[in-house]
């Protein structure tokens, strides 16, 4: 087994990924990294280094001194920066995807539509004005004004999962920046290489030097952002046991907070739908990205009579699915990539051997798959379970990887019940052509995000993203008009502009008109 973290640093013949200050690739002074794979080969391609408590300060001190400039920009002046970023990741995605697949594993085509969907953002932000323009309300007494103002918080941070290297944090910075803030994204240690690339369009881009900063690392790092006086926002995405840490962490010291956790989301399948359909995308939602989305579908509830014939189409579909290594070959991609480290395999692997143990049936077995030509890649076979008890580990914690569960019920109610009694809340789906059905379901459903007949339901950029229960800490979801409300703070302004005429003389009484 490899371990992910390298206790003997960077070699010369592998390159060193360093942070971003300043506007320019700076080295660590931690003497500290980490090995960074490509999980398809299971080669070493990077070391990421991992910053000390001087690299935080180094790259705190930067962003402060970013936003003491930024704000200064006039609002057409960053729409400007904005609009010239949006161009030059739109020309130049492609070199972008290549990175995430290398670092990350999943398929090109699928790193093109993570960064897709973060360009939305990118476009909804250069809206910004439209979004951040306050309020004005004239005579609300005789000849007084209130009006609103909405500002910049000033520096903010953003730590970011392994699972979307591009995305993730493009689902806050677009909007930070937009609002006059600067920002210091941590992101994850196993894909760092997403950030840098990022930071240099930004500079081609026109943003000042220190408005936008990587800092890699690991807990030191995560931890200097949240116990900086000087940084006064967080938003983490991440896993559960983490985003409870960073909520209560960075609450405590006075901070303003989204931690958005991790999931396990269930697709509801009625006696009434197309199984066709629903095994596609049972198949698309569960295998996709190798399951290491926190929108994969990990559970499908069928409702009887349904199982059977469900499992023997999806069974179908996974046996004709290509798994390779996701930067293709000889122009051909395959469908799913490798998980991102042999760690993670071996814990994903881990849960089928719990369900099996717990009485389930691994109708699919993906535990020990190779792929020929890349045995020491971090491959796992799509696996599918039916039957899996509720009280498993592998039922109620999150898996992460490509396996699908199946589990019988005998009414929609049934199937409504083990969803809301989970301790997530992040995403669902039911299937049915049903429109009563469908509106109950959303109607009673305690989830955040729900797809009918839709088995992925990630928000729009102008809609905003967010789970309920473990799935986000805090009130304050992603994007959307959510994002401009949480990088901002708003004053309300009360006016009064006395001519002579008019002066009230002494009043100790509450004003009434
Ligand atoms: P993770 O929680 O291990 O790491 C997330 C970030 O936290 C990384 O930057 C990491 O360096 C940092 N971190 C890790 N341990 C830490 C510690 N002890 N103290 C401080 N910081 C720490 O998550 P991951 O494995 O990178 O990503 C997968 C998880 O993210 C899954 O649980 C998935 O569901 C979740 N996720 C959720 C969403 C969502 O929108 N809800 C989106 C994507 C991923």
């Amino acid at each position: 087994m490899t371990d992910a973290r390298d206790a003997t640093g960077a070699s010369a013949a592998i390159p060193t990924i360093c942070h971003w200050i300043g506007g320019e690739r700076r080295s660590s002074t931690s003497g500290r990294s980490a090995a960074v794979f490509n999980p398809a080969t299971g080669a070493v391609s990077a070391h990421v280094a991992l910053a000390d408590q001087s690299d935080v300060d180094d790259a705190i001190t930067s962003a402060e001194r970013g936003y003491q400039v930024w704000k200064t920009y006039s609002i057409a002046k960053r729409q400007a920066v904005i609009f010239t970023f949006r161009e030059l990741l739109n020309a130049r995605k492609r070199e972008l995807a290549e990175i995430i697949t290398a670092e990350h594993g999943k398929v090109v085509s699928d790193a093109l539509g993570e960064i897709l969907r973060g360009q939305e953002v990118v476009e909804l932000a250069t809206g910004f004005p439209n979004l951040i323009k306050g309020g004005f309300s004239e005579n609300v007494s005789t000849g007084i004004d209130v009006y609103s103002l909405k500002q910049p918080l000033g520096v903010v941070g953003i730590i970011s999962p392994f699972n979307f290297p591009a995305m993730v944090p493009m689902w806050f910075f677009p909007i930070a920046i937009a609002a006059g803030n600067s920002v210091v994204l941590k992101p994850s240690e196993k894909d760092p290489s997403a950030a840098i690339w990022l930071a240099e369009l930004w500079k081609e881009a026109g943003l000042p030097d220190g408005v936008f900063t990587v800092l890699q690392g690991d807990k030191l790092a995560v931890d200097g952002l949240l116990n900086s006086p000087v940084v006064q926002s967080i938003s983490f995405v991440g896993s559960t046991p983490i985003a409870q840490y960073i909520y209560e962490t960075a609450s405590k010291n006075g901070k303003r907070v989204q931690a958005l956790g991790g999931a396990k989301n269930h697709m509801l399948v009625l006696p009434d739908a197309d199984l066709d359909l629903v095994a596609d995308q049972a198949v698309n939602a569960g295998y996709g990205a190798a399951g290491e989305r926190c929108m994969a579908i990990s559970v499908v509830l069928a409702v009887e009579p349904v199982a059977n014939e469900l499992i023997a189409k999806v069974t179908d579909r996974i046996a004709k699915l290509r798994i390779g290594n996701g930067a293709g070959a000889d122009g051909v991609e395959p469908d799913m990539g490798p998980l991102i480290t042999d760690v993670h395999r071996d814990k994903v692997s881990s849960y089928v051997d719990i369900a099996e143990a717990d009485g389930a049936t691994i109708v699919v077995d993906g535990r020990g798959f190779t792929v020929d030509g890349h045995e020491d890649g971090f491959f796992f076979g799509p696996t599918l379970i039916d039957a899996l008890p509720t009280t498993s580990r592998a039922y109620t914690e999150e898996i992460f990887g490509p396996v699908l569960s199946v589990i019988r019920v005998k009414t929609f109610e049934e199937g409504l019940n083990l969803i809301n009694s989970g301790q997530f809340g992040n995403g669902t789906a039911v299937y049915t052509n049903d429109g009563g059905a469908a509106r109950r379901f959303q109607n009673e459903v305690e989830v955040g995000m729900i797809g009918i007949n839709v088995p992925i339901p990630v928000p729009v950029a102008y809609h905003s993203f967010g789970g309920w229960k473990d799935s986000l800490f805090g009130d304050a979801k992603a994007y959307g008009v959510h994002g401009f409300d949480f990088f901002t703070r708003e004053k309300a302004i009360t006016s009064r502009w006395l001519d002579p005429a008019t002066h009230g003389g002494i009043n100790l009484g509450f004003p009434q008109n």
